[in-house]
């Protein structure tokens, strides 16, 4: 990603004579990219609001990297009212809000040596992965991901040095939401395990909580690391067979305190829960959504729809299933069949069936892919799980990773449409998305906070 590659990736919007010097700025300064230039869109179609229809010829102003203003046709800069403002040309372009992964692990990066890695690499080593991590989501038109933690102990501060230099400008990448570590059961999917004995003693977490004083304690020290949000991991995974899968692995007044505290702090929740037990107690205890979800029953769904939980479905995990058995991916520790568990192929199945269940019944669905399983950068290829396995919309699909995201993630007065008051994330397609959902897996626009990092 370097040369003319890099240099067109980071070309800008005031024109080919800033072009080289916005690149040297994005690549590796940063902040001073974030400048006041406003601009105005020329967008061939809008979808402003995913769930409203889509417009036709209408321009977008953007001044202090927020929406300012929508207008019809396709007005000058001196009309618009900024007469230095800069036109992008999107007249044949399909326009849309920047979508939003609420299921990333963005300092991780797909490996089959995972298990290995997690003690090799140091935490310096994952952030400077993390933030080519981050450069691809951003490129592939995801401007806001939240990183739903990463399992290593109290060796996490990677994650939130990545959000920081975002945030500032000092690296390119999406606006992160960041858990460090899930709050769980020792011996669990939040733990770490595989080890000799030494090596899970060095790396014991704070974040593993017997009994709800303990669970209270562990939520409080992550608020003091600096998490965002509370990732909780009431239950194991649904292929790992020695821990016990998907069974139910937090009692029911651990999980209250994890959510009681958490909220205290002005904290989301959210919960890694694939079996079936895990996802009801979990609801049952107030948890802001469920990740994953992969078995529902009618009791399940008519707990969504009382608690107004949202489900992140991360059907991608599935693909990871398919090409491991098919031999496409080498042999991994992580996320793959072992011992007594189900076959690949059932639980990716199930795991559909789940979902429809929840989306025919009514459930708030919010989009995540749990990227690192699968590489950062091939985010949207979910979308079309969502259509042709859920059987949503591509309209319903592109809701779930902008308007739904964005009240899931607590963000709806700031990202998930196109409205004026509201951070100046836009993307767009070549192709309608709304004929063809798999559109979305060519992004050749990205601006985050009125910033251009692609523009091909
Ligand atoms: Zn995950």
């Amino acid at each position: 990603m370097f040369g003319a590659a890099r240099l067109l990736l980071f070309c800008h919007r005031r024109g080919r004579a800033a072009v080289a010097l916005a690149a040297l700025v994005a690549g590796f300064g940063g902040a001073a990219d974030a400048d006041d230039t406003p601009s105005v869109i020329h967008a061939g179609t809008l979808l402003a609001v995913p769930g409203e229809p889509s417009e036709a010829r209408k321009s977008v102003v953007i001044a202090s990297g927020r929406i300012v203003k929508i207008a019809d046709g396709f007005i000058s800069p001196a009309v618009a009212g900024y007469p230095d403002a800069a036109v992008i040309d999107l007249t044949d372009r399909f326009v849309l809000p920047g979508l939003i992964d609420s299921h990333t692990h963005v300092t991780s990066t797909p490996s089959a040596s995972f298990q290995l890695d997690r003690v090799v690499h140091s935490d310096a080593h994952r952030a400077i992965w993390g933030a080519a991590n981050a450069r691809d989501t951003l490129l592939a038109g995801f401007t806001t991901v939240r990183d739903t933690a990463g399992y290593r102990g109290n060796s996490f501060d990677s994650v939130f040095a990545l959000r920081d230099g975002i945030k500032a400008g000092k690296v390119p990448g999406p606006r992160l939401l960041v858990a460090g570590q899930g709050v769980g059961s020792l011996a669990s999917q939040g733990d770490f395990l595989g080890y000799r004995s030494e090596v899970m003693d060095l790396f014991e977490s704070r974040a593993m909580c017997s009994g709800p004083y303990a669970c209270r304690d562990a939520v409080r020290y992550l608020v003091k690391r600096g998490a965002d949000f509370i990732k909780m991991v009431p239950t194991g995974w649904a292929t790992g067979g020695e821990r016990g899968g998907d069974q139910e692995h937090m009692f029911a007044d651990e999980m209250r305190a994890v959510v009681e505290t958490a909220h205290k702090f002005g904290r989301k929740v959210t919960a890694h829960a694939t079996g079936l037990e895990g996802v009801k107690s979990a609801l049952r205890a107030g948890a802001d959504s469920i990740e994953h979800g992969r078995v529902l029953d009618e009791e399940a769904i008519a707990l969504f729809k009382e608690t107004g939980a949202y489900l992140v479905p991360t059907l991608l995990v599935t693909v990871r299933f398919t090409d491991h058995a098919s031999g496409r991916v080498p042999g991994s520790a992580r996320n793959v069949s072992r011992g007594s568990a189900p076959p690949l192929s059932a639980v990716a199945e199930a795991w559909f069936d789940a979902t429809r269940m929840a989306y025919e019944g009514g459930v708030k669905i919010a989009f995540g892919t749990d990227s690192a399983i699968t590489p950062h950068g091939q985010n949207a290829r979910e979308f079309a799980l969502l259509v042709d396995k859920v059987g949503m919309s591509p309209m319903e699909a592109i809701m779930t990773a902008t308007v739904n995201a964005a009240d899931h993630v607590g963000l709806a007065g700031e990202i998930g449409k196109i409205e004026p008051g509201l951070a100046a994330d836009v993307i767009a397609v070549a192709q309608n998305p709304l004929d063809d959902i798999t559109a979305l897996e060519s992004v050749v626009f990205v601006m985050r906070s009125g910033v251009v990092y692609r523009n091909e």
